[in-house]
């Protein structure tokens, strides 16, 4: 398969930060990939809140089916527009390797935590998850990933925070691009999770598809699908106008985003990034769209009763957990609690609590918090 000139090439790539031998029969980013499956954060997605809460049911998505869903798109999207899909397929199974247990209510809870001692930001975390906190190799810490999928990794960050990341941080100083392939993965994501909020909130009773209908992407879609068929059960219904919506973002962000490459004619990947903004993009009429699809579930799904039950109490385990660790080190397991005393200020400390705490999955967090604060359990 043939590069476009302005994909991420790892001929040309700014290499790892510990110097490797070239991988033998795979690329350098699938060399990537691979690194980010085998690690134990990567496994510990499958009990972290996507929306709901692993123990509400088991066929809700989670964040390991999530990154899945996120990396079919991007490869899809990827190999489309002639852009790198092995780094695209590493960016996306990557993202979010550092998010907190119970979704943005956790990040949330342990962002207040850590305000005094510089914040908690997860695309901040997930880098770290792979720079620093898996510690299995023998010749270098993390896994020792090529600049481009950390950069990719790196969605957002504070600019303060950006002066602490060295080559990584750089881009955010300057304003520039990532990459197109972490733009790509950046839009995947969105239409991931978009898409299968509404086939979970469904499912979950919480929304239902009168409300639906309101939002014209969905509207459209099932119109198309009842003018069609006449009788489908409602998971028949259900599917066949989610995949059609997902498929007409994926087309419509395929169509736009090779326009303006077209017109953009860049010469390489450096071009991409000096570009003034980012060139991956839905056409005007489909941002207008996708913003009504993002807005309704904001307002219908985030907010409802049902979730925010759940996320008020998800927020307190984890704020009382680092209450609870950060004021007596000694109840940290002992690898953790040896880097709590090493190190020689409060910010130190509290971040290790904190990647202590954002390591966790929904259940060993409620689990945990109940061993610590539970006082008819004394084990
Ligand atoms: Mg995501």
């Amino acid at each position: 398969m043939t590069l476009a000139p302005y994909a991420a090439r790892e001929d040309r790539s700014r290499g790892r930060r510990h110097p490797e031998a070239p991988p033998q029969g795979r690329s350098e980013f699938q060399r990537d990939r691979d690194r980010i499956v085998h690690s134990s954060a990567f496994r510990r997605l499958e009990y972290k809140t996507q929306v709901f809460v692993s123990h509400e049911g088991d066929l809700y998505r989670n964040r390991l089916t999530h990154s899945l869903e996120v990396a079919q798109i991007v490869r899809s999207l990827a190999r489309g527009l002639a852009l790198n899909e092995d780094l695209s397929e590493a960016i996306a199974l990557a993202h979010d390797l550092g998010h907190t247990p119970f979704g943005h209510a956790g990040q949330d809870a342990l962002d207040d935590c850590m305000k005094p001692y510089g914040g908690f930001e997860h695309n901040a975390q997930s880098l770290r998850v792979v720079d620093e906190l898996e510690d299995k190799y023998a010749e270098f810490t993390g896994l020792n990933l090529s600049f481009e999928t950390r950069e990719g990794i790196l969605k957002h960050c504070s600019l303060t925070r950006a002066t602490t990341l060295g080559d990584v941080g750089e881009r955010f100083l300057r304003r520039q691009q990532p990459s197109l392939e972490a733009q790509l993965t950046n839009i995947a994501d969105q239409i991931a999770y978009n898409n299968h909020d509404v086939d979970d909130g469904l499912r979950a009773g919480i929304l239902s598809i009168e409300q639906l209908l309101d939002v014209p992407l969905f509207a459209r879609f099932h119109g198309e699908v009842t003018a069609r068929y006449t009788a489908l059960t409602p998971r028949q219904l259900r599917h066949e106008t989610i995949r059609r919506m997902i498929n007409a973002l994926v087309i419509d962000l395929h169509g736009e985003t090779a326009r303006r490459l077209a017109s953009a004619e860049l010469p390489d990947v450096d071009a991409v990034r000096a570009w003034p903004e980012t060139l991956v993009s839905f056409s005007e009429g489909m941002e207008r769209d996708n913003r009504e699809l993002k807005r309704f579930l904001f307002e219908h799904l985030y907010k409802h009763h049902a979730v925010y039950r759940v996320m008020y109490k998800a927020r307190r385990i984890v704020r009382e957990l680092f209450e609870a660790l950060f004021g007596d080190l000694r109840l940290l397991p002992p690898e953790f609690q040896a880097a709590a005393l090493k190190a020689d200020d409060d910010a130190s400390r509290a971040r290790v609590v904190a990647d202590y705490v954002a390591g966790m999955t929904d259940r060993y967090a409620a689990d945990e918090h109940a061993r610590l604060y539970d006082l008819r359990q004394l084990r």
